[in-house]
């Protein structure tokens, strides 16, 4: 993964446009009629970030004719399972105590979703939250209670905190200065948008988090709405970044309902980043990435600063792209 590297901006505006005339056209139509209008484009996935193992497996499941749930859970599983990935599962960076807590949610096509908040010791917080969706008749658990129902279910309980990110958590210490650096060291959310062969869409959105955050802290990645949402009739959409203003902006759902109103992928990710820096004066402090697909298999992404970019495999092929961003540089 290579996302510590200054990422030029590229351009996303065809698809784009098509996007919006797509939706446009398909304001006004019943669930039928819009499923009837759609030529589906093939398996597609995408995630925040250059994830190529997660892509990859997620195109494999897609491949396999599974369903777009199974991909983007089993996708973002292998970042999570990646101990040289330290912002989500196994290997994340701790909070300030040193204890690393996971966020994480899944939503399908049914608009059904679960989520876990604060859990600990458990690698695969994705599929707890699948077992929250799946199980309960709630959508979210936190910390203790979403433990232990994951050990009710099976999962194996390990420590998630490996040498090198509390030799970092160590470092960190001596100062104790908590300041945010953009697009690298303490954020990285994965989140994932796939769409299967039936052109239903699902997506998934795991992280441990802003490194040395307070204890207790969730962000928007677990957050329905915020950090991820998905309406199969429209698109999804995914967050990356400081949480806080995303779930002030409602940015998933945001984006979301911006291409029910006719925008396209790229359209709608720009409207939303744009939201939030009208609402935050020093919003140059600040780095926020998101992804967004139509139900057409059109895709977007923008971000503040450059530097984000989001992986992508479709039948077209498996590749980075680099997002377009607000500042230049
Ligand atoms: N959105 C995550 C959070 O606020 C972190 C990130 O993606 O950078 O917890």
């Amino acid at each position: 993964m290579d996302r510590r590297k200054f990422i030029k901006n590229g351009g996303l505006g065809g698809a784009a446009l098509m996007g919006g005339a797509w939706a446009a056209s398909c304001a006004d139509k019943t669930s039928e009629e819009k499923a009837g209008n759609i030529t589906p484009t093939g398996p597609l996935v995408i995630a925040t970030w250059n994830v190529p193992n997660a892509t990859a497996k997620a195109y494999e499941v897609l491949k396999g004719k599974g369903t777009a749930l199974d991909a983007v859970e089993q996708g973002v599983m292998m970042e999570e399972a990646d101990v040289n990935n330290q912002s989500v599962g196994k290997g994340g960076r701790p909070d300030r105590d040193g204890n690393v807590t996971l966020d994480a949610c899944i939503m399908d096509k049914d608009s059904r979703c679960g989520a876990v908040v604060y859990l600990q010791n458990i690698v695969h917080a994705v599929s707890v939250a699948r077992r929250v969706m799946e199980d309960t008749p709630h959508v979210m658990l936190a910390g203790e209670g979403a433990r232990k129902f994951a050990l009710e279910k099976g999962f194996p309980e390990e420590d998630l905190l490996t040498d090198k990110s509390r030799q970092e958590w160590l470092e960190w210490k001596k100062t104790s200065k908590y300041d945010p650096v953009i697009n690298i060291e303490n954020h990285d959310t994965i989140g994932m948008l796939a769409i299967d062969s039936n052109g239903d869409i699902a997506g998934a959105c795991t992280t441990s988090g802003m490194a040395y955050k307070m204890a207790g802290r969730v962000g928007d990645s677990p957050i329905i709405g915020a950090g991820l949402f998905v309406d199969n009739e429209i698109g999804g959409a995914t967050a990356t970044g400081m949480g806080e203003e995303v779930v002030r902006t409602v940015g998933s759902f945001l984006i979301v309902e911006l291409m029910r109103q006719g925008k396209s992928p790229q359209e709608a990710c720009e409207e939303g980043v744009r939201r939030i820096i009208s609402k935050k004066e020093n919003f140059r402090d600040i780095q926020i990435g998101f992804i967004a697909v139509n139900k057409a298999g059109e895709t977007g992404a923008y971000c503040i600063h450059p530097g984000f970019s989001y992986r992508k495999y479709s039948e077209s092929g498996h590749e980075d792209n680099p997002a377009t961003s607000y500042l230049q540089s």
